[in-house]
């Protein structure tokens, strides 16, 4: 079946994303949006948009109910639900599945089998393919917990089972915390995912964070297409991305990529999707859990392979069959993707809400996935992401000059960015000899980084400064407005002349 007409069931930038996908297979689009989001990017770029009204996700993006009335009032023959909201929720994939609509993902049956994190290690264990020590079943009682604790060893990591976002986590250093984290944990999980079951993991020490992404078909063709390196992370979520991994050669691709496939092929999944693995320092690899979905740095691998995955995607939907096999799948040449999130690095990361007084995100040779306008209101009911931005070289070393080049032209005005913080990743040797896990940001980073980093560039931007002067190459600083707060100094423009060297 030829799908015509798609419902967008998200907003911001992976609305924005898929909507542009349909528009390039000459779909009709259907956008919904929330009364802030009323003259939002991605309402903006949809054939037609319904409101949906409400703030509060639960209100709006998670309204299953006035989602399906729109879908049929539109005549939209699929709902494609972006990442987050309602992509993994199988009540919602069951929903459409019995109202006739397709459903642009895996089946109810599929989300219910991976998209629980017990569920999905009971697969992974059933198949031999490595988990991280711990339990597969929720805990049960609290004596229970204190025992498997103690025969794995702390420190451990108590996890929501509905988990998802880095929320519903818990490090526990000794069993004196057991209790107490216990408590928290299932009261974190239950707010958070209306879920309370927790169970337990070892703690790896500095892990990698290394993911595969596959592409599955009704008939049972499951392809892998590489690995996505997402160790530099804040609270358990990614910030940057990148593809191939520094650390895996093609004896570990092809290991990572079959597990994946066969713990795919075993719960019949059938869609784009994600296996997640933690990679230790020996480079022993345990399969973390299964993302059923489009993920946020999908762009990375889409710049390797040449593939589109939302058009994957819908064509899966479809019905039709892969196009390619493995052997046809040669990725070629680095990506990186850097999340641009409304959030204040030197305040923990914390979110950072208020009106885009200026934004300008970069352009050229470069890939820039976003979802909002200048003028528009970050809010705090929904993610901070705000655009992503994603680079290409033939090395890494050149994903990462052209990142740096691109980043010294965002400019931001009105809330404060993770931009200086991804610059100060970029920059640093760690980073660029490969060396990273997801322990980067509390092992090199703290507030004064970024000053330290401030004031580094205040001293090449003084000696630029002053070599301008003089030779009056340039006549006014560009404003370049790299810190959110627009008081950025004018020293990258120099600097980009100098970079081809670092
Ligand atoms: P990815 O795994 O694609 O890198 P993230 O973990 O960054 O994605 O999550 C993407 C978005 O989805 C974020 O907005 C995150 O808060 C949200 N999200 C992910 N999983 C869940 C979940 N189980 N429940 C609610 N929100 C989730
Ligand atoms: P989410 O559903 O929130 O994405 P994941 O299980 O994928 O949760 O874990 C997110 C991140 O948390 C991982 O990338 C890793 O940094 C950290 N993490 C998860 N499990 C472990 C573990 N057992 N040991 C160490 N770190 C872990
Ligand atoms: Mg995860």
């Amino acid at each position: 079946m030829k799908i015509k007409k798609i419902l967008v069931a998200n907003r911001g930038e992976i609305a924005v994303r898929v909507l542009r996908t349909c528009r390039e297979l000459g779909i009709r689009t259907v956008a919904v949006y929330s009364d802030p989001d009323r003259n939002s990017l991605h309402v903006s770029l949809a054939d037609e948009a319904y409101s949906l009204g409400g703030s509060k996700p639960a209100e709006s993006y998670l309204n299953q109910e006035k989602l399906l009335n729109i879908v049929k009032q539109s005549g939209a023959q699929a709902v494609h639900p972006g990442y987050g909201f309602l992509s993994e929720n199988p009540s919602f994939a069951q929903m459409l599945e019995d109202s006739g609509i397709v459903f642009i993902g895996p089946t109810s049956a599929a989300i219910r089998a991976l998209g629980d994190k017990t569920a999905a290690r009971k697969v992974a264990q059933s198949l031999g393919v490595p988990t991280v020590a711990g339990t597969t079943e929720a805990l049960r009682s609290d004596e229970e917990s204190f025992r498997i604790a103690r025969q794995i060893g702390y420190p451990i990591l108590l996890k929501a089972a509905a988990g998802g976002g880095g929320k519903g986590m818990r490090m526990v250093e000794d069993e004196q915390h057991l209790q107490s984290s216990l408590e928290a944990a299932r009261s974190e999980a239950l707010s958070a995912f209306g879920d309370s079951r927790v169970y337990i993991e070892k703690y790896i020490k500095a892990p990698r964070h290394i993911e595969v992404q596959i592409l599955a078909d009704r008939f049972g063709n499951v392809v892998y297409l590489g690995e996505r390196e997402c160790s530099i992370q804040r609270r358990h979520q990614k910030i940057i991305e990148e593809t191939p991994s520094p650390v895996v050669d093609e004896d570990l691709r092809k290991r990572l990529g079959e597990s994946a496939i066969r713990i795919a092929l075993a719960a019949h999944y059938v869609n784009a999707g994600t296996l997640e693995f933690l990679v230790d320092a020996e480079r022993n690899f345990y399969f973390l859990e299964m993302n059923t979905r489009l993920q946020v740095e999908h762009p990375v691998t889409e710049m390797v392979t040449g593939l589109d995955l939302v058009r994957e995607q819908i064509a899966i939907a479809e019905g039709e069959p892969l196009h390619f096999r493995q052997t046809d799948i040669s990725p070629r040449g680095h990506a990186i993707e850097c999340r641009i999130c409304a959030e204040d690095p030197a305040h923990d990361f914390f979110p950072s809400t208020g009106t885009l007084l200026r934004y300008k995100p970069p352009q050229g040779r470069i890939r820039v996935d976003n979802g909002y306008n200048e003028g528009d209101t970050i809010s705090v009911f929904y993610d901070s992401l705000m655009s992503k931005v994603i680079s290409y070289g033939t090395t890494r070393c050149e994903a990462i000059s052209a990142m740096k080049r691109a980043l010294s032209e965002f400019e931001v005005e009105g809330v404060e960015t993770t931009i200086p913080f991804c610059q100060f990743v970029l920059d640093h040797p760690a980073f660029q000899s490969g060396a990273i896990d997801t322990t980067f940001i509390q092992r090199y980073f703290t507030p004064s980084s970024l000053q330290l980093h401030t004031e580094e560039e205040n001293v090449v931007a003084a000696i630029f400064g002053a070599f301008l002067a003089t030779s009056s190459r340039l006549s006014s600083p560009s404003s370049n407005g790299v810190r959110a707060s627009g008081t950025k100094s004018n020293w990258k423009l120099q600097r980009r002349e100098g970079m081809q060297g670092w």
